[in-house]
């Protein structure tokens, strides 16, 4: 089972049959995508009519913040990093407030942001009490003296920056603390279970100067255990941007898109042998599917290409470029 979209910049809404024949959009043209997660229990059965609703209006505001950078003529990267923070402040993502918990019932976030006009990248993975880790990474990516800072140490780097912290009753929901006990009851000693309550969130951004961007944040997944660090924060597997390829931005079961390396992956192929992005994340996602792993991706391309591909039975993502057009989904058949 593989979904995926392949949308020209300019045609987000018309049909696939239109794409072969569309030249890239001219410059000056942007894009934003974003993704709310991806799982098993993304069906129409399974998401209650309440709880779609206050997702799409979620994944809107989420795309709208990061639009209204793009559409001023500001950066892939102010975009990508504002677009997250949004989903990072509303507690029905698993980013920010709202994040799992671990298996010792407390907050460990991850995050990472890449530029991919000069491949700057800034990562944080199980820091406790950054308000927004994504803003967290963008500090990491400024400083420049490191890539990607953990644990107690980037808790710290996020106090030395003066970064807005928050304790754990803020991020703490109480679906989160019964998805804990749910786990614990069903199986103490597991790390990985069968419905990880996905829920990351990303965005990636082509600006009017041409120029990509990726950004992703997760509280990883419940009942995660020993430290454990998820693919989201890791540069090249959960989160990648390169303007010779492409931008992406993953959601799944962080261990195989690790061992797969996806993001860059699916980046090196676009650059290396010009393949266009579907046919890439199709392809990479099928090793992830072959290993034995679930998620989706979202991408795009500085010549205009915008899909995702996913191997859940849905995927909160949306969509938006320059001409207006826009796309929210949830369901495989949107
Ligand atoms: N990929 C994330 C992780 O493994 C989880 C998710 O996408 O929801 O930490």
């Amino acid at each position: 089972m593989m979904r995926r979209l392949l949308i020209p910049l300019s045609l987000l809404v018309l049909p696939q049959t239109a794409l072969a024949q569309l030249a890239p959009p001219p410059p000056g043209r942007w894009a934003i995508v974003i993704h709310g997660g991806a799982g098993p229990g993304l069906t129409r059965k399974l998401v209650n009519k309440q709880k779609d609703i206050a997702v799409r209006i979620a994944l809107k505001g989420a795309m709208e913040a990061g639009a209204a950078i793009l559409d001023t003529g500001g950066t892939a990267l102010d975009a990508v990093e504002a677009a997250v923070r949004f989903l990072e402040d509303d507690s029905l993502f698993n980013a920010g407030k709202g994040a799992v918990l671990t298996y010792d019932g407390t907050i460990s976030l991850d995050a990472a942001i890449m530029d991919g006009k000069t491949r700057a990248a800034g990562a944080v993975a199980g820091v406790s009490f950054a308000k927004n880790p994504i803003a967290a990474a963008r500090k990491v990516m400024e400083d420049g003296r490191h890539v990607m800072l953990s644990g107690a140490g980037a808790d710290q780097f996020v106090i030395e920056q003066g970064l807005e912290t928050a304790d754990q009753a803020y991020f703490e929901t109480p679906e989160r603390r019964k998805q804990l006990n749910d786990f614990l009851a069903a199986d103490a000693n597991s790390a990985v279970t069968d419905d990880e309550k996905l829920g990351t969130v990303g965005a990636v951004a082509l600006d009017s100067e041409g120029h990509v961007a990726a950004a992703t944040s997760t509280g990883g997944i419940t009942g995660k255990r020993w430290g454990r660090i998820g693919d989201s924060p890791v540069v090249g597997a959960g989160t990648y941007a390169d303007d010779r390829g492409c931008a992406v931005s993953a959601t799944g079961q962080g261990e195989y898109f690790i061992r797969v390396g996806v993001a860059h992956e699916i980046c090196a192929r676009v650059r290396l042998s010009g393949e266009k992005i579907v046919p890439a994340a199709s392809a990479v996602m099928a090793e992830v599917k072959a290993l034995g792993g679930s998620g989706g991706v979202i991408l795009l391309t500085p010549d205009g290409q915008i899909g995702w591909s996913f191997n859940t039975a849905g995927m909160y993502r949306a969509g938006k470029d320059s001409s207006g057009r826009e796309r929210i989904a949830i369901y495989e058949d949107e």
